[in-house]
């Protein structure tokens, strides 16, 4: 029986991996079911760039000396200078990915193809049995860490409709994949998309989409609509007082609270997390502002307050959806049709499937959530738990309710893989004492 079992491979499992590097004797190996390391493969659009600085790589503010930093990465490339020469902390996405998959290239036990289908508890530990290439297996550990991620949500309404039909209604995590002009071009008069949403994902979108709008004759190929049922298209709240929410000072913090409490503070705290970043409004609004020059026609509209509330998908040639838009302020409903819809309706958080056989064991809090320990475990009852380090299952990135909004974001993702090998290790590998900020978040007890 091994010491740990990752179960998928996005940022932060992978931190885990290369940080698990100072520890040999602590075996370990890492599933994941896609073919190999893409992060969000769908929204690496152009432009786009991590909302946070580079130093929210895989290893830097739990270990600043890793080979495993984005800084080395950079000097293995030769691309140091170039990088100091940019004097940007926000690197691309396309290169975070790239350095990703230069980590993944040098870490041993990475298993890809290899979807986890199912856990169940044994003596000592759990059995996880594995989908690799058809070929089913099992492994065992004392231990297991799940980094599955969130999926991506849809309205239910939209649902049926981006199964019928995938290339007309999707989220903007299939965007790349799946939007096509030619699928949504028509003879008889300008096609029209709609974009919904009024976070950085469907404001990317809007980008995107803004860029290519255009033929070499300037004439448009669609027109565009992006509605957000929003109060505006407002920016995250970026604020270096307010950063300090992204902190193992506010997560101590937030995980001590009662559990309504936590509930309540959630939910007012969306601009935190999910807001559009400042420079991509800022970047937006010079496209439009270009394009409008000598008031020429944007061929794109902009509404907030204006909620998505039916769609039907009418299948005669070509295909539309007609869709219905309640303006909530001046209770006005109106009804158009659509040649695509791109819903940017965020991502949600959930243990996966291949828990399930476990989950009567899970502790759950009184709103029916898992209860996660601020060392990031599970509460399992009856716990085939043997000695020091062993038996727990950890969870990274499913723990908003309970351990606040740095649960999903980048910059916390080192500290936590750490605190979870120190966990693994039963002492103290990584300091996960130094990542000191200036605010006091409540009163001392
Ligand atoms: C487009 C986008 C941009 C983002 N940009 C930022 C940013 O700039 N800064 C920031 O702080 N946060 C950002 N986030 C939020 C967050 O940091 C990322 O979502 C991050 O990828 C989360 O990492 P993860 O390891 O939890 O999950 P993921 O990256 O989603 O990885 C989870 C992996 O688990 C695999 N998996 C799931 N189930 C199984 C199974 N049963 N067996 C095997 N494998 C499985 C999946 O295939 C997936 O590859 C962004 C999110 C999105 C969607």
């Amino acid at each position: 029986m091994i010491d740990v079992i990752g179960i998928g491979l996005g940022p932060f499992n992978l931190s885990l991996a290369a940080l698990l590097t100072k520890t040999p004797a602590i075996s370990s190996q890492f599933f994941e079911q896609k073919p190999c390391f893409n992060w969000h493969k769908n929204m690496i659009l152009p432009h786009t760039t991590l909302q946070v600085p580079f130093l929210a790589d895989l290893v830097s503010l739990i270990d600043p000396t890793s080979p495993f930093s984005f800084l080395n990465y950079l000097h293995c490339h030769q691309r140091l200078l170039k990088f100091y020469f940019l004097e940007d902390f926000e690197i691309f996405r396309q290169e975070y990915n790239h350095y990703c998959q230069w980590v993944v290239g040098q870490l041993s036990g990475l298993n890809f193809s290899a979807m986890v289908t199912e856990t169940k508890a044994i003596d000592g530990g759990y059995q996880v049995t594995v989908c690799q290439n058809q070929k089913m297996q099992t492994f065992t550990a004392k231990n297991l860490v799940i980094a599955t991620g969130s999926t991506p949500v849809l309205p239910p309404f939209l649902q049926d409709i981006a199964t019928k039909a995938p290339k007309r209604c999707m989220h903007t995590a299939n965007y790349a994949t799946h939007f096509d002009v030619d699928t949504i071009a028509r003879n008889d008069r300008l096609a029209k998309v709609l974009i919904i949403g009024s976070g950085q994902s469907a404001a990317e979108v809007f980008r995107a989409l803004f860029e290519q709008q255009l033929d070499e004759a300037g004439k448009p190929k669609f027109a565009i609509d992006w509605r957000t049922r929003s109060s505006g298209f407002f920016p995250m709240e970026y604020s270096k007082l307010g950063l300090e929410h992204f902190s193992p000072a506010y997560t101590d913090y937030f995980h001590s609270l009662p559990t309504s409490t936590k509930s309540q503070l959630i939910a007012r705290q969306d601009l935190l997390h999910k807001g559009m970043s400042v420079v991509t409004i800022s970047d937006i609004y010079q496209k439009l502002y270009e394009r409008s020059v000598g008031n020429q026609p944007t061929f794109a509209t902009l509404m907030a307050n204006c909620a998505l509330k039916a769609v039907k998908l009418n299948e005669d040639q070509p295909t539309t959806i007609n869709v219905t838009l309640h303006q909530q302020e001046q209770n006005q409903t109106i009804h158009c049709d659509y040649d695509c819809v791109i819903a940017g309706t965020g991502y949600q958080e959930g243990l996966p499937d291949c828990l399930s056989p476990l989950l009567f064991d899970i502790e759950c809090d009184d709103l029916g959530q898992p209860v996660v320990n601020r060392n990031y475990t599970l509460n399992v009852l009856n716990d085939p738990k043997t000695a020091v380090g062993s038996g727990h299952i950890f969870v990274q990135n499913q723990e908003t309710h309970s351990h606040g909004v740095g649960s999903g974001d980048l910059g916390l993702g080192a500290y936590r893989a750490g605190c979870v090998v120190n966990q693994l290790a039963g002492r103290a590998i990584y300091d996960t004492k130094g990542l000191d900020i200036f605010q006091q978040f409540g009163m001392a007890k």
